[in-house]
């Protein structure tokens, strides 16, 4: 019989695995069982759909069965078993492959969190054992297998007789080295403490034989052992115990039990609702998004069970997309079991409790923000951007939901803040929500438009993220207050007498501004005086519901229809260019001509826009220099 190698990347990830992934040896116990528990959970709900197949509840468990003599560990279940192909497939190709490219291309050092969420489990086998054998029957094959390997080396799979349908791992364990104790593994007790710690909640008997001593007879004071067998889980599974018996730490172990992620939930929600409609929900906030969350790979959706029956691993329909991050399960009495994918789609029943789940998730966060605003920024930090986008998608149809979790930089506050939160400060004579879009904080801090707001004393939000003016311009508004980009036409803050003047200088400088914009035409729509600048010479400003920004990130996208904002160019009076401008317009066309190439491609460049002809430009500029 031929031994097949695993597939190449499979070694490195099993070495990786086995030495590095969990901190503790003993969840080795924990990923077989939930292993054989979700068989079980499969050939369960096969024998309850399927009319052909009878049901015997007590037909299904799990075994764990310690041997002394052969330093052996075994875990039997009766769960739907694998046939050779599943074999091959399952325990043959260790994580699917993007898993360790991606790892090895970010130096993750640290293997938990993205492993963890590609299905190795099985593996952590191989922290306590030599040899791993598994025996299997297939549900669906009269043929049993047997797959066996050492480790890294490769495995063997053969045709074997099995009667029952099901599984069995043995684990033949390691030698004891000096800091290593592996024949804690076959002690009863503590098997029997590990079970209990980490898979208390399944919901099948985990059985084992145990040894137990009682008085010979009656009257005697000599003891006997004898064994029996028990099961040693309390079978009641974690969402259907009150919360008050549980603790955290049972919420984060049935977090990385179910493989939702190997990082620590922020926060979990437990809900039991009775009412028009019945569901237990223990739901999760993780603390970090998984590697592929912002990819068309990520599957958003919550386990689904119909009084304790999984029927779905990932049901969609339960989270709407700007809570895809969230995870756990919901388990209902009002659900069929036979309930299909489209039947699902126009379940009344669960549009419900996705309504309900929708509510709850929002208390809770807006509770989070409120009362732990720590945590709060790290969610943001991981999430924040698909909240925004929810504010975008559907055209806006969730914008309600969403506007209160939102944050944004500050200029005042120099930290995030929510849009409540600037709404109360804002002084009375305060139209608008300021906000400045850019690439970073340091950059828009330094862009000219912000001056005359920052100078009356407004706060102005920093707008980083891509998605932000367009999740804003569908907001539209806060509390009726609207949002106003700095580099907006109109700003708002110019007191009647400043009109006044703006409106003088206007008309003074008519004519030239009118050459310079047939100068550039093509490229700004206006020429202005410039009401907002201080320090600078020169800026860009738009017109229209299009902003530079916007204009960068639409002409980033495949297929760009060439959008263009309409760019103004504003032009500060008051500072000592404009009079070097303005003395050339009025006695030499070629340098008006050059100083209005310089400047519009100054404005360019302070915007972060690529200016048309790089060479023509620092021609320009040596032609002022000599
Ligand atoms: P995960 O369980 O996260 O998918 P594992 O490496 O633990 O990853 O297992 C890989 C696959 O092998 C499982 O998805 C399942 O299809 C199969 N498998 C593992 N253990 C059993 C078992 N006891 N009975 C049936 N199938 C199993």
């Amino acid at each position: 019989m031929a031994k097949k190698e695993f597939k190449a990347e499979s070694k490195r990830l099993l070495d990786i695995m086995i030495n590095s992934i969990y901190s503790q040896k003993e969840v080795f116990l924990r990923e077989l069982i939930s292993n054989a528990s979700d068989a079980i959970d499969k050939i369960y709900y096969r024998a309850l759909t399927d009319d052909s197949m009878t049901f015997n509840q007590e037909d299904y468990y799990i075994e764990v069965v310690p041997n002394e003599e052969e330093r052996t560990l075994t875990i039997k279940d009766t769960g739907i078993g694998m046939t050779e192909e599943e074999l091959e497939t399952n325990l043959g190709i260790i994580a699917k492959s993007g898993s360790l490219a991606f790892k090895e291309e970010n130096e993750v050092e640290d293997g938990h969190d993205i492993i963890g969420q590609f299905g190795v489990g099985f593996y952590a086998a191989f922290m306590v054992a030599d040899t791993v054998t598994v025996k299997t029957r297939s549900l669906d094959s009269e043929q049993g297998f047997k797959w066996e390997s050492a480790g890294a080396d490769g495995y063997t799979i053969e045709p074997i007789d099995k009667e029952a349908v099901g599984t069995e791992i043995t684990l033949k364990l390691k030698e004891n080295k000096d800091d290593e104790d592996y024949d804690q593994y076959i002690e009863e007790h503590r098997l029997q403490t590990i079970v209990k710690k980490y898979s208390d909640f399944i919901r099948y008997p985990i059985k084992m034989t145990v040894t137990k001593s009682k008085p010979q007879d009656d009257d005697s004071d000599e003891y006997v052992d004898y064994k029996e067998e028990e099961t040693i889980n309390s079978m009641v599974p974690i969402w259907r115990k009150n919360k008050s018996e549980l603790t955290d730490e049972d919420y984060v172990n049935f977090y990385q039990e179910k493989h939702y992620g190997f990082d620590k939930p922020l926060k979990h929600i437990h809900t039991h609702v009775d009412g028009n409609i019945r569901y237990d929900a223990i739901l999760y906030i993780p603390e970090s998004a998984p590697f592929d969350y912002y990819s068309a790979e990520y599957e958003k959706g919550l386990e689904l069970y119909s009084n304790g029956v999984l029927i779905m691993d990932k049901c969609a329909e339960l989270l709407p997309d700007y809570f895809s991050f969230v995870k756990g399960m919901v388990d209902s009495e009002d659900l069929s079991l036979n309930i299909s994918r489209e039947m699902l789609q126009h379940d009344r029943q669960l549009r419900l409790i996705e309504k309900n789940i929708v509510k709850k998730i929002k208390q809770e966060l807006k509770k989070m923000l409120r009362n732990d605003r720590e945590t709060y920024e790290k969610f943001y930090d991981a999430f924040g951007r698909q909240l925004k986008f929810g504010v975008y998608n559907d055209f806006g149809a969730n914008k309600e939901t969403l506007k209160d979790l939102l944050l944004f930089y500050s200029s005042t506050e120099k930290k995030l803040v929510s849009l409540d939160e600037y709404v109360s400060r804002m002084p009375e004579d305060q139209k608008y929500i300021f906000y400045a879009a850019g690439e970073s904080n340091e950059r828009i801090e330094k862009l000219p438009q912000t001056e005359l707001v920052a100078d009356k004393g407004y706060e102005i939000l920093y707008f980083t993220d891509e998605v932000d003016e367009f999740a804003i311009k569908m907001l539209t508004e806060y509390e009726d207050k609207e949002f106003r980009s700095v580099s907006s036409g109109d700003l708002g803050i110019d007191t009647e007498e400043e009109s006044k003047k703006a409106k003088e200088e206007e008309d003074e400088h008519k004519d030239m501004f009118a050459e310079m914009k047939e100068l550039l035409s093509g490229k700004v729509s206006d020429v202005k005086v410039s009401k907002r600048l201080k320090s600078h010479p020169v800026c860009l400003s738009t017109d229209g519901e299009i902003s530079l920004e916007m204009e960068k990130v639409l002409n980033a996208m495949p297929n760009n229809q060439q959008i263009k904002a309409d760019k103004v160019l504003e032009i500060n009076i008051d500072h000592d260019v404009y009079h070097s401008l303005k003395a050339a317009y009025d006695k030499d066309e070629g340098t008006f001509k050059l100083y209005t190439n310089l400047l519009y491609n100054q404005a360019l460049l302070i915007e972060g826009l690529p200016v048309s002809d790089p060479v023509e430009f620092t021609n320009d500029i040596c032609r002022v220099m000599v």
